[in-house]
């Protein structure tokens, strides 16, 4: 079972203010010139500060593209500003501008999907020497025969393949088009913000350079889109990191001390817990143990009356409700318990997980076999009477918990509350089925 809750939109939203302080940005510098200190300055303030994070959070793909990405700006920078201020271009311009046209694409597809080994140092020190060994070796060439790089640069190699569409050179046009192709694969693959920034950072820089010369303030707002793009894909992966369950997707234990700081005078707790897990884990081995718990936390995500849900820890959820007395959230816990004992896992046996994944899909896809299994979660309940504090209040739940375990599972108890609102089956069951 896999994750998909980074596809939600909400995940994404970390685009918006990137894009719209691009925008500022160039609708504040319309008329400026690009010498001056708004577009020297802000590009550069950005990438020190995307720099800064991305090393404190190990980012090595994130390091090397913000640093793509200002080389590239430095470079465009004075052939820009040389132009503004000459009215001419020099005879290297449009050699340089070429080689960034195409060192842009390339790094963004070698850097961007060059995995990451958590190994700060070597990994940063591999990228940075193969990238200046790049760089290095065509400013060689470049000096040598600089009229022989022009042309393979920006002649048109492939007469039979269509112009127009791009007002790159050819070979940097189609190295956009592969680096954006992969990149999409990439982020449809494995969504992640950073992915996704990525690409979007290569599509804005790719909007920009045919216009660098001709809109120039495009240029400072267009690379401050794109590093903004890579720095606020960072700052939301470490907020999912801190805040989000990374098995289940839901909320953590962080978010959840979060959100009861901020509990006004009248809420509820609910405490569950996945009846028999251990005993599940030991049968069916830790996986599928881990799919339990993907399955379990799916159904208590949908959980109504305004309720939240929790991963607390191991196999523990917690659900909370703000603004509602306990006797109002009876009904959308009993319902969700419900929902967890109706939900059904279809389980391989450890021989069939252990081969190759893929076979594994198509397995499934065919409705192929396994067992399929029952899982229940009991449930202790209390409310905001209970107690002064938050944590008074899930000391109650809990014990209400433990009340529930001892009526035989699979219900639901509140705190102080003798009656039982609903008992089933009792303990996780197994039912064979082909
Ligand atoms: P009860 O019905 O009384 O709650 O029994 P139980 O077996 O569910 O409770 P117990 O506390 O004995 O066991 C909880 C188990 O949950 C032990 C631990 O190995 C397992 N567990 C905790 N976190 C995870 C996890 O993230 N993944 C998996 N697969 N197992 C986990
Ligand atoms: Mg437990
Ligand atoms: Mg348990």
């Amino acid at each position: 079972m896999r994750n998909h809750l980074l596809r939600q939109p909400g995940h994404y939203l970390f685009l918006l203010p990137a894009l719209l302080v691009g925008l500022l940005v160039w609708s504040a510098t319309l008329d400026a010139e690009v010498g001056s200190p708004v577009h020297r300055i802000l590009p550069l303030v950005l990438t020190c500060l995307g720099m800064g994070l991305a090393l404190s959070y190990t980012r090595v793909r994130a390091v090397c593209l913000l640093l793509a990405i200002a080389l590239a700006f430095a470079l465009l920078h004075g052939l820009v500003g040389n132009f503004q201020h000459t009215g001419a271009v020099s005879a290297y311009t449009p050699l340089l501008f070429h080689a960034v046209s195409l060192w842009l694409p390339v790094a963004f597809l070698a850097y961007g999907v060059w995995p990451e080994r958590g190994r700060l140092r070597q990994d940063l020190l591999l990228r940075i020497a193969l990238g200046a060994t790049g760089v290095g070796v065509f400013a060689l060439l470049a000096m040598q025969a600089p009229q022989g790089m022009h042309d393979l640069l920006s002649n048109r190699h492939w007469p039979w393949l269509p112009t127009g569409w791009s007002a790159l050179a050819q070979l940097p046009s189609l190295a956009f088009v592969g680096a954006a192709a992969v990149l999409t694969v990439q982020a449809v693959r494995t969504p992640r913000p950073l992915h996704t920034a990525m690409l979007v950072a290569l599509l804005v820089l790719w909007l920009m350079l045919p216009r660098a010369f001709r809109v120039p303030s495009l240029l400072p707002a267009l690379t401050s889109a794109a590093l903004l793009l890579v720095i606020a894909a960072m700052l939301q992966e470490s907020f999912h990191m801190a805040f989000r369950d990374e098995l289940t997707g839901l909320p953590g234990r962080r978010a959840l001390n979060e959100c009861l700081q901020r509990v006004g005078s009248t809420y509820t707790i609910a405490m569950v817990d996945v009846d028999h897990f251990k005993a599940f884990n030991d049968t069916h081995g830790h996986d599928t143990g881990d799919d339990v718990l993907k399955l379990v936390a799916a159904r208590l995500a949908t959980v109504g009356d305004g309720g939240r849900a929790f991963r607390y820890g191991g196999e523990e959820f917690a659900l909370v409700f703000l603004d509602r007395p306990g006797a109002a959230c009876v009904d959308a816990i009993e319902a969700i318990r419900a929902a967890v004992e109706g939900a059904r896992l279809t389980v391989r046996d450890r021989a069939a997980r252990a081969r190759d994944d893929a076979v594994g899909r198509l397995q499934r896809g065919a409705g192929g076999g396994g067992t399929v299994v029952q899982v229940t979660v009991s449930i202790g309940m209390a409310d905001s009477g209970v107690g002064d504090t938050p944590q008074a209040v899930i000391k109650a739940a809990d014990r209400a918990l433990y009340a529930a375990k001892d009526a035989g599972r699979n219900c639901v108890r509140a705190h102080g509350q003798q009656r039982v609102l609903a008992v089933r089956g009792g303990m996780a069951q197994d039912s064979a089925s082909r």
